[in-house]
């Protein structure tokens, strides 16, 4: 990149001036990518302020007039494609073919909720007195605080934003610092048809700034992505105020490899689920559970195709995976590494790194050797890291699939209609698989988390629509 991206809070409309932090790129340490200009507490109740008042005006617009706001938002968005995707990719790290996809995810689910603005948002229900009018119909909650992670930095707000603008809420958002380039950039874009205030955004450290959002600001919602610790943190304040929220939070997924998968597919699904965004997914495969018989030639495979893995950097559409987003994660995942290297034995692994410049590098790994209840089987690692697990028969995969306090996604590889639907049955995670690979779930499909991994509630599709909205129950009795 040539261009150094300065990237401001918006609040009413307005960029707000702060600190500067220089952003470099994983890729290439030596490049610098952009300038953070971030803003401290004090503003957050400002911020509130804007959107409580943008939210009035914009809540008494029909539904359609709102869809054809995020309609509008769509094609600016679609425009940019290719301008937010490289800023992204030099930020954090995902590869340019992902981002791509991401950005064009953010335009399928800002489409999606603008067609809700022309459907219905309530029942007719039948009333006791045949002259009382009875029904229910959805309303806003006001101001919406939504908290995001680094690792989708497109999708991930925009999967919040969207149904809550559709929903005739206005918006303060926090995003992570680590793709905070990438949300001005959103913010530049989207200001082009935005009414003042109704999303306002923040460029602040999360203890700082996100956790004035969620103990003094006056939101009256919360929506929160991030890691469970924080999650939990932020859903106990908000309980705590008695404002509604949801978080979705950690995972520690599972693929599951039956004695007669098709293995080539099987394998191409685990390097997508497990490498793809450098393993930095909520949902990636981090661990492989295979039946006895089918381990020895699963490792062959799975040998013969991480050895082929490309890694380097994001911009390079010729690679596989590109770095780990930023020295945190870097040493993080070096942490993990290093257990897996002495605790465990190497299964598959990327011997080289198609690059010359300095980044953060981690060579994809998959290991076996531990039990189910080690750290490695147990803690979300959040890199291009598996854990390779052995199973007698078909209900000790499952066992071992459920061994875990999360419960955000699982796989499983067999032809085996039966067994495919009792692992359907008795999976406990949200978002459950055949012969597909642990990511990847759709825009129009709820989207979420059991156990650890979530507060229970779902986003995306018609589930967000209940989130960002509370039903309000109308009787009208007509006399005479
Ligand atoms: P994180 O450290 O929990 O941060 C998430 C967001 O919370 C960031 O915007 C962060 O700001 C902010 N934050 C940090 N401390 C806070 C506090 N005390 N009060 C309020 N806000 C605070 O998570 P991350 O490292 O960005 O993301 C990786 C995690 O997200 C992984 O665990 C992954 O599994 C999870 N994730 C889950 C899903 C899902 O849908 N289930 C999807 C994607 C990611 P700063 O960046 O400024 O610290």
């Amino acid at each position: 990149m040539t261009n150094v991206y300065e990237a401001y809070s918006v609040i009413n409309g307005k960029q707000q001036d702060g600190g500067a932090t220089t952003i470099y790129n994983p890729s290439n340490l030596s490049e610098h990518v952009g300038i953070l200009h971030d803003v401290s507490s004090p503003v957050v109740e400002e911020a509130t302020e804007a959107a409580k008042h943008a939210q009035q005006a914009w809540a008494s617009l029909s539904g359609l007039k709102k869809g054809a706001t995020l309609e509008n938002l769509a094609v600016k968005l679609e425009e940019n494609k290719e301008d937010i995707a490289t800023l992204a990719s030099s930020e954090m790290g995902k590869p340019i073919k992902e981002m791509k996809g991401e950005v064009a995810r953010g335009v399928q689910l800002l489409r999606y909720y603008a067609a809700e603005g022309s459907r219905s948002d309530g029942d007719v229900i039948p009333a006791a007195d045949p002259q009382v009018h009875q029904y229910s119909k959805r309303v806003p909650l006001g101001v919406v605080g939504v908290i995001t992670p680094w690792n989708f930095p497109v999708a991930i707000p925009i999967w919040k934003i969207a149904p809550a603008l559709i929903c005739g809420n206005a918006v303060v958002w926090k995003p992570a610092k680590q793709a905070a380039l990438t949300a001005s950039k959103i913010m530049d874009v989207f200001q082009e048809v935005l009414p003042a205030g109704l999303i306002n955004m923040l460029i602040g450290s999360g203890s700082q700034l996100g956790n004035t959002l969620l103990e003094k600001a006056t939101i009256d919602a919360l929506s929160f992505t991030g890691s469970t610790a924080t999650g939990l943190h932020a859903a106990a304040i908000c309980a705590s105020r008695n404002i509604k929220y949801q978080t979705e939070m950690g995972g520690k997924n599972v693929a599951v490899v039956l004695d007669d998968a098709d293995l080539d597919k099987t394998v191409s699904a685990i390097l997508s689920g497990t490498f793809t965004s450098a393993g930095q997914k909520c949902t990636a495969s981090s661990r492989i559970v295979a039946e006895k018989t089918i381990m020895p030639a699963l490792k062959d495979k799975l040998k013969t195709a991480v050895a082929e893995l490309r890694v380097g950097e994001a911009l390079d559409e010729q690679n596989f995976l590109g770095p780990v987003s930023s020295k945190d994660q870097y040493e993080k995942v070096n942490g993990y590494i290093s257990l897996a290297k002495k605790e465990a034995n190497v299964v598959a692994e990327t011997e080289t790194i198609a690059s010359d410049q300095e980044g953060y590098y981690i060579q994809p790994l998959i290991v076996e050797g531990v039990d189910a209840n080690h750290t490695l089987a147990q803690e979300e690692v959040f890199g291009p890291f598996a854990v390779l697990l052995e199973a007698e028969d078909f209900d000790e995969a499952i066992d071992i699939a459920n061994h875990t306090d999360y419960g955000l996604s699982a796989s499983i590889f067999t032809n085996d209609l039966s067994r495919s639907h009792q692992f359907l049955e008795r999976s406990e995670a949200g978002m459950v698989r055949v012969n597909l690979e642990t990511a990847g779930v759709e825009f129009q499909a709820p989207f979420g988390g059991m156990k650890m991994s979530s507060s229970h509630t779902r986003e995306q599709g018609q589930a967000a629509l209940e989130f960002y909205s509370e039903t309000k129950t109308c009787a009208i009795k007509h006399n005479g």
